[in-house]
């Protein structure tokens, strides 16, 4: 049984973005040390590619976070799965997250790492769902604007947690056929 898919965004357009946000970063950073901060497990491709075109001293800390069930989605209140493992206070926090959907995930994070009083603190993000957006995160760039499709590949996931390593972005169609096509 195979899974059909339209290709959203192709492996080359989101080098080229990526490459280009590294480039600015490394302009807005220069002179200053950043903590990377991707937020797993989908941001680590983006995360990966992005550190690399950003020509500044870095450093790469994690964070796991998953929402709760349906019930409490609406509450915005989240499990963090893993914590950073040192002080973010005073530091330059770059938070690296893959879609942004609702908003509530990264609401949430953005809160809890400001509350850490680093010395700025901002967030890019390589896909937006802009029409399902509850509450209002604050995002310094975004990389493509999508559609409302559930999409996977780049480090995302879908179902049973495959297609992260797709290089494409692709959008699932919702029949399943026999065969695996693009
Ligand atoms: P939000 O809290 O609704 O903004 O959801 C953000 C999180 O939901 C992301 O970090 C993803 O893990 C997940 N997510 C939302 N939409 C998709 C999708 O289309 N494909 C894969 N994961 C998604």
């Amino acid at each position: 049984m195979g899974i059909r898919y339209d290709v959203l965004v192709r492996s080359s357009e989101i080098s080229e973005k990526v490459r280009e946000l590294g480039k600015e970063l490394t302009e807005v950073y220069s002179g200053k040390e950043v903590v990377v901060i991707p937020l797993l497990r989908g941001a680590f491709m983006f995360a990966a590619d992005l550190i690399r075109s950003m020509d500044v001293p870095v450093r790469v800390e994690f964070l796991g976070a998953a929402s709760y069930g349906e019930e409490t989605k609406s509450s915005g209140e989240v499990r963090l799965t893993l914590d950073t493992s040192f002080p973010l206070h005073d530091k330059h926090v770059l938070i690296v997250e893959d879609i942004v959907d609702t908003g509530l995930t990264l609401a949430y994070i953005q809160k809890l790492l400001l509350s850490r009083n680093p010395e700025s603190i901002r967030t890019v993000v390589l896909l937006d769902k802009p029409s399902r957006r509850i509450v209002e995160a604050d995002l310094y760039r975004t990389l493509f604007t999508i559609p409302d499709k559930f999409v996977v590949g780049y480090g995302l996931d879908g179902p049973g947690g495959f297609w992260r390593n797709l290089p494409d972005i692709v959008a699932l169609r919702e029949e399943t056929e026999n065969t695996q096509s693009g």
